[in-house]
């Protein structure tokens, strides 16, 4: 079976995710640090990408030299908290699209609920790569993976910082077919649905709200 999940313990992503965590980090400095976790993620997450030979000419003599093959790359952060990976994204895909998928947490059944969809009309020939800094039940991540197969993506990735073991379970009884990749998992859900230790709130500790 293939192997769906990565956990990248490079020591930038370990620091940077100590700073996310830290309760007395500021807003702007959870900001970057999220943007710049979320820039690791994806290097490690497109360590696949196909590649096709170019003929340039060096300063010296014509070569043939790879560059990225025309796949089209999405973004798709799920709303509010994964704007905050969008930047470190782009700053390594500039020519990607970015989709956006408008789902909460229902705070009583901790139920996902779809408020917004917003994507190119092409799914189906993109690599698309969902943005969540937290996979905490899993809810809200299978609904978004099923709402743009619905819209006709089949080549789907899945980033966050944190993952916890429900939510990996649930992603992969409903997703098997997607690969994750996080900066650590966690022990445990707290009764609201909470990562512990976790890192709080993403959405209000980025928003500061
Ligand atoms: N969403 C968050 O922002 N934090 C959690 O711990 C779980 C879900």
């Amino acid at each position: 079976m293939m192997d769906t999940l990565t956990v990248v313990s490079h020591p930038l992503v370990r620091h940077t995710l100590t700073v996310l965590r830290d309760r007395t980090t500021s807003t702007a400095v959870f900001r970057k640090a999220l943007r710049d976790c979320a820039a690791l993620l994806g290097y490690e997450a497109t360590r696949d990408l196909p590649l096709e030979m170019r003929a340039i000419e060096t300063p010296l003599m014509p070569m043939r030299s790879p560059v990225l093959a025309a796949k089209r790359i999405v973004i798709a952060p799920i709303l509010r908290a994964g704007l905050g990976m969008v930047d470190g994204l782009l700053e390594l895909m500039p020519d990607a699209t970015v989709a956006h998928l408008g789902l909460y947490r229902d705070p009583a059944s901790l139920r996902a609920v779809d408020y917004y969809f917003k994507a190119s009309a092409e799914l189906a020939d993109c690599l698309v790569m969902v943005l969540d800094p937290m996979l905490a039940t899993g809810n809200t991540a299978v609904a978004a993976l099923d709402r743009l197969k619905e819209g006709g993506a089949r080549d789907l990735r899945f980033l966050c910082v944190l993952a916890a073991p429900a939510g990996i379970d649930q992603l992969r009884r409903h997703h098997p077919d997607v690969r994750l990749w996080t900066a650590a998992i966690d022990d445990e859900l707290n009764d609201h649905g909470y990562i512990l230790p976790g890192l709080g709130d993403a959405g209000d500790r980025m928003c500061g709200t």
